[in-house]
């Protein structure tokens, strides 16, 4: 039975006071038996105070990006171990919007994923296709690629201690969900692909679903069998949301 996860990617929101607010508002509203893997995922700048102030909550924390190298000039970088040190659990990898803004292609995305697990932090990595690439019939020849890219370099035992979160780039801060048949397609799909290479990994394997979740759709999505969770941005701002969200995920 995998355990659900359900992470709030914050993007670039939140202020000191905004923060202070919502997480009060999480470890105030979140049953103290969650049966789900809970996070939070805020800027940089922010890591320490939120790692802080969920220290002994059951809440996890993770960083939305991380630097493929480890120490050195790489100025305006963070590296994992730098994550670990303030307190982060986890770290997003491979966003669509680091790969489409920032230019983050396969093989750096395998190298971030590389450094968040030598450090002990558990990856989320991120694959899904564009509108166009879905309407040209691509969906799961870009995220088997996307997969791939980092099981030919972590190799597959890799994702005994990561996430791997579905994006369709359409759905994610448009409105537009992926209906949850769509979903489940992909995550079975991203299933399949793991289990060629190791059957019990991909039974074990958490995918999470990420693009315009909110509490009015969560359920169905994770109703799915392959769904185990959510990457959710503009919904896990607001505490009562997040919180719906969580508890739906719980629900399963
Ligand atoms: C995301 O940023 O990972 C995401 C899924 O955003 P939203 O929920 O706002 O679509």
């Amino acid at each position: 039975m995998r355990r659900p996860f359900v992470a709030g990617n914050w993007k670039m929101h939140g202020s000191r006071a905004e923060n202070a607010q919502l997480l009060d508002g999480l470890v105030q509203g979140l049953p103290a038996q969650a049966s789900a893997d809970i996070a939070v995922c805020p800027p940089f700048v922010y890591l320490w105070e939120t790692a802080r102030v969920l220290k002994s909550s059951a809440i996890g924390v993770g960083a939305q990006s991380v630097c493929a190298e480890s120490i050195g000039a790489f100025t305006g970088e963070v590296a994992a171990s730098m994550l670990k040190d303030v307190g982060c659990t986890y770290v997003i990898v491979g966003h669509s919007e680091r790969r489409a803004i920032y230019r983050e292609d396969d093989a750096l995305v395998a190298r971030k994923f590389l450094a968040s697990q030598s450090q002990g932090l558990i990856p989320i990595l991120c694959v899904g296709e564009t509108l166009e690439e879905r309407e040209q019939g691509h969906t799961t020849e870009v995220v088997s690629r996307q997969l791939a890219a980092v099981l030919d370099v972590a190799g597959i035992s890799a994702l005994d201690t990561a996430v791997v979160a579905y994006e369709p780039v359409w759905a994610i801060g448009t409105g537009k969900t992926a209906t949850p048949e769509q979903a489940q397609e992909v995550h079975a799909h991203i299933r399949g692909e793991v289990a060629r290479r190791d059957a019990k990994i991909a039974a074990e394997l958490r995918i999470v679903y990420g693009g315009s979740v909110k509490a009015a759709n969560a359920r169905e999505i994770f109703a799915k069998p392959d769904v185990d969770g959510g990457l959710i941005g503009g919904a896990s701002l607001k505490a009562d949301e997040f919180l719906k969200i969580c508890a739906a995920a719980q629900a399963h």
